[in-house]
């Protein structure tokens, strides 16, 4: 469940078992929902949890996510208003409560609820969703792409996996040239990736890219949440989360625990522009350091080492034991050779395996030169 779903959805059960308090009603309720005309019968809905986009014709209304029960009647209003034909279809984009949340108001108008096969089961097994009507989970369930011709354009719905959960659709409507990317893109945020829903961060680079790949420089993009977007806010999203994502990973590879991955707060050039109320710095730290712990062997390797091992394996090490034995190869005192090099197999032990079997090589050097000396020094006695 998204942030934003766990902190209201939780009022929401609230609401739902205990008659409301007047002040979380009104608090739920302080956002504005603002209705925009795309063209061509289309429009988006913003305002109060993910963004709505709906088609109006000759067809019939066709409704891309919910929102909020508490806002659904608002937004039923909004959309009778520029259309008086029925609403046919209700897709989810993923199963979280500020995209779904509405679905019931929607099904008793007569709408079909449409989804990937994923959302109808975590809306089935989720604690927060199994309070909502199963009336109102998706009837309809695909596991891949699907397209819907309606309203003289096509619905091109496309599957991402295991991108912000792993049931998200996004959608493509070539004729109108709109996108709606469902939360596998928050405008000029940082994203939330639900890694305990089965969405990565690589699968939302993935899914974004796709889009991206989709789109034209006049191509409108419907983000999840957030303003009306174009496809270099696409491509600014995928730069950002490659390179918070190589910014963690860089902390980890010092053999960085978690915590102390976020106390170094890597994304720190980043979070003026992308941090927000939900997902600040330290979150988007936090999940780019879960993921990679899934994800990236090395990166996991080098965490589970720890800093003391990484320490003692810098290469310095093996440098001071190659510089001390081209000294000691050259040096005419071998007890003082011997000694340095001691010195330095002692150092060498704690060092990884390729500075100590540099050091092992050095003493069969030495005790080569040493034995030269010996027999060099008897002529001279
Ligand atoms: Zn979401």
């Amino acid at each position: 469940m998204s942030p934003i779903c766990t902190a209201i959805a939780a009022s929401l059960s609230t609401l739902m078992l205990h008659p409301a308090p007047t002040s979380i009603t009104a608090s739920l309720q302080q956002a504005e929902t603002e209705r925009a005309d795309l063209g061509g019968g289309l429009y988006m809905l913003t305002g109060n949890g993910g963004n709505i986009l709906f088609s109006t014709g000759d067809d019939g209304t066709f409704v891309v996510d919910s929102q909020f029960a508490n806002v659904a009647e608002q937004n039923l209003e909004l959309i009778k208003e520029v259309s008086d034909g029925p609403i046919v279809f209700v897709l989810n984009t993923h199963f979280h409560g500020d995209h779904t949340g509405g679905n019931k108001a929607f099904y008793s108008e007569g709408a079909t609820i449409i989804a990937h096969e994923n959302v109808r089961s975590r809306l089935a097994n989720t604690p927060e969703a199994r309070a909502i009507d199963t009336d109102t989970f998706p009837v309809i369930t695909f596991s891949e792409n699907t397209t819907f011709y309606w309203n003289s354009d096509e619905f091109r719905v496309m599957h991402a996996a295991d991108a912000h959960t792993d049931g998200d659709a996004f959608l493509y409507l070539p004729k109108s040239n709109v996108i709606h990317t469902g939360d596998l893109m928050f405008a000029g945020r940082y994203p939330y990736v639900d890694l305990g829903s089965g969405g990565s961060v690589g699968g939302a680079i993935s899914a974004l890219e796709a889009i991206h790949d989709l789109a034209d420089k006049d191509t409108r993009i419907v983000p999840g949440h957030g303003p009306l977007s174009s496809r270099d806010d696409v491509a600014a999203t995928i730069t950002m989360l490659q390179a918070t994502r190589a910014l963690v990973r860089a902390e980890m590879m010092k053999g960085l625990s978690r915590d102390e991955v976020i106390a170094a707060d890597p994304l720190a050039e980043y979070n003026g522009t992308w941090s927000w109320r939900f997902i600040d710095g330290d979150r988007m730290t936090g999940t780019q350091f879960d993921d990679l712990m899934a994800t990236d062997a090395e990166a996991k390797a080098a965490v589970d080492a720890g800093p003391a091992k990484e320490a003692k394996a810098v290469p310095a090490s093996a440098t001071k034991v190659t510089a001390s034995s081209d000294a000691m190869i050259n040096d005419d005192d071998p007890q003082t050779a011997t000694t340095r090099l001691e010195a330095a197999q002692d150092e060498t032990e704690q060092a990884v395996n390729k500075a100590r079997s540099r050091a092992a090589e050095v003493i069969e050097d030495l005790t080569k030169i040493e034995s030269d000396s010996e027999d060099a020094d008897d002529p001279q006695q």
